[in-house]
């Protein structure tokens, strides 16, 4: 299998898109077909471990690696050792019709371990595949989850290193001391003074400078993403969908061939495209459901077929969600587009220059015929949190439930029952204080710091607190670094030189 960018680049193998992040020309590296995913395939995963489902769905897209590599990889990802359930990615019955995808059991507690602990082991065998000798230099820019998970799935492993980028005051603290203790030696965590998006468009920046590439050359380095722009990290996600359908069949709650909805909870489009995937390569897929906060950007686009940035940018309680720039869009556009690079590249200029684009009339049709979309505010979310657990004795955390939300919205105004999956995308513990207070009243958060908060919430629910939380309670902080969001290259020429 080859792969395009989608600004209409030249064809790259799996393993160089993977090694190189983001194609030359700015654009997405894309494959260059699905590849199909028989019914009578899609029913003999059900019988299958979730490492065994992976296999099956990454040997299509990864042609110029072993099947030995790729089960390797997936032994050393998805080990029951590094994720609290057996299932890896376990289904949940909340109430009729309606399941939750738990992406939360790895060891930082959200979904891009999913992605982020097989990452690791899929570029360091890219290295090697295209003769690199460099050390791989893995730029991350962060909304909070994305950095730890990188940082884990990345410590001392050979040959590469792990720098993020957070936005100083716009992370939960738990998600800011997951980051700030993490140990090995090839680590680095730098807080911007900014939000995630200037943390994302100056990684981008850096990507494509030809000076600080240079420069970064120049110590043996080469650099590479580990953000949801590199194909190595939509892969490994779009398992999970096949997933969640073969235990939906195991549990006799579908029949083979029936379609599921699935509605995620979205910040930079990574998730929910890789479901969009998943559906191309044959799974049967009714609605794609894209949930969003307050910062409501994707949910305006697929009713009104405009983007547009120029907004006010609210900080909310489901901070991996605060996106304006969701940079996945692109690759779902290279689809409606027909293939068009050019006129990709011509939409994302216009974003670029005049912050906003329309796709026009038919296009937006043909995105409404696949994905519906719906956002709820601050107090709709907690709302909803306390409405599952309540009546569906069933405890999630702030971005699951903002999904949720739109879910029952959704319903109510489709009248669609399809069988449907909530994909959830983060443990309660990682968001506890706004948890508890959605739970248990807001009086109830007053004056206790973030752990105070998980033992309480803990009492109140019976839901146990997990191993990661209480032990970042002991761990020194030892990332101090902080830089201004014009100063991200030589923050990353500083780490480098430590
Ligand atoms: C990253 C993240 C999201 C958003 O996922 P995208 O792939 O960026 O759309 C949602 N919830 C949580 C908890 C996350 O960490």
């Amino acid at each position: 299998m080859s792969f395009f960018s989608t600004r209409g680049g030249a064809a790259v193998t799996a393993s160089q898109a993977i090694l190189y992040g983001l194609a030359p020309d700015g654009g997405l590296y894309v494959p260059a077909m699905f590849p199909p995913i028989s019914l009578k395939k899609i029913g003999e995963l059900a019988d299958m471990n979730y490492r065994q489902r992976a296999c099956a769905i990454l040997k299509t897209y990864l042609e110029d690696f072993t099947i030995p590599e790729i089960e390797a990889a997936l032994s050393a990802a998805y080990d029951e050792r590094k994720f609290d359930d057996p299932a890896i990615a376990p289904m949940k019955k909340i109430e009729d019709d309606t399941w939750v995808l738990e992406l939360f059991h790895g060891p930082t507690l959200a979904f891009k371990d999913m992605a982020l602990q097989l990452l690791p082991h899929l570029t360091t065998l890219s290295a090697k595949k295209n003769g690199e000798e460099r050390e791989v230099s893995i730029l991350v820019a962060t909304s909070g989850d994305t950095g730890k998970a990188a940082l884990e799935g990345f410590k001392d492993v050979k040959g590469t290193s792990c720098t993020v980028f957070y936005p100083s005051d716009g992370v939960s603290d738990v998600q800011k001391l997951q980051m700030t203790t993490t140990g090995g030696d090839n680590t680095h965590v730098i807080g911007i003074q900014g939000n995630f998006d200037d943390a994302q468009t100056g990684v981008k920046n850096l990507f494509a400078s030809a000076a600080f590439n240079a420069q970064v050359n120049a110590k043996g380095k080469v650099l590479s993403s580990a953000n949801s722009i590199n194909f190595g990290r939509l892969v490994p996600q779009i398992v999970y969908y096949f997933s969640a359908y073969a235990d939906l069949l195991q549990a006799g709650a579908i029949a083979l061939g029936d379609p599921v909805n699935f509605v995620v909870p979205t910040g930079n489009f990574g998730n929910i495209l890789a479901a969009y995937y998943a559906r191309n390569m044959g799974l049967p897929v009714g609605k794609l459901i894209c949930a969003s906060n307050r910062n409501n950007v994707l949910t305006d686009f697929f009713r009104s077929g405009v983007y547009d940035t120029r907004r006010t940018f609210f900080k909310t309680t489901s901070p991996s969600m605060d996106i304006l720039l969701s940079s996945n869009l692109e690759r779902l556009l290279y689809e409606c587009a027909d293939r068009d690079g050019e006129l990709v590249a011509t939409w994302m200029k216009q974003l670029k220059e005049c912050y906003t684009y329309a796709i026009g009339e038919q296009r937006q049709e043909w995105m409404r015929d696949v994905f519906d979309a719906g956002y709820c505010d601050d107090m709709q979310c907690a709302q909803e949190i306390r409405a599952r657990f309540e009546t569906d004795h069933y405890l999630m955390d702030t971005h699951t439930a903002v999904a949720s939300h739109v879910l029952k919205e959704y319903r109510e105004k489709t009248g669609d029952m399809t069988t449907a999956v909530i994909v959830s995308t983060a443990s309660p513990y990682k968001f506890a204080q706004d948890v508890l207070s959605a739970v248990e009243g807001k009086e109830a958060v007053n004056g206790l710091d973030a752990f105070e908060c998980s033992d309480m919430l803990e009492k109140v629910t019976g839901v146990k607190v997990p191993q990661q939380v209480r032990e970042l309670r002991k761990l020194p902080v030892r990332h101090k670094q902080q830089c201004g969001k014009d100063k991200m290259a030589e923050a990353v020429m500083e780490a480098f030189a430590k």
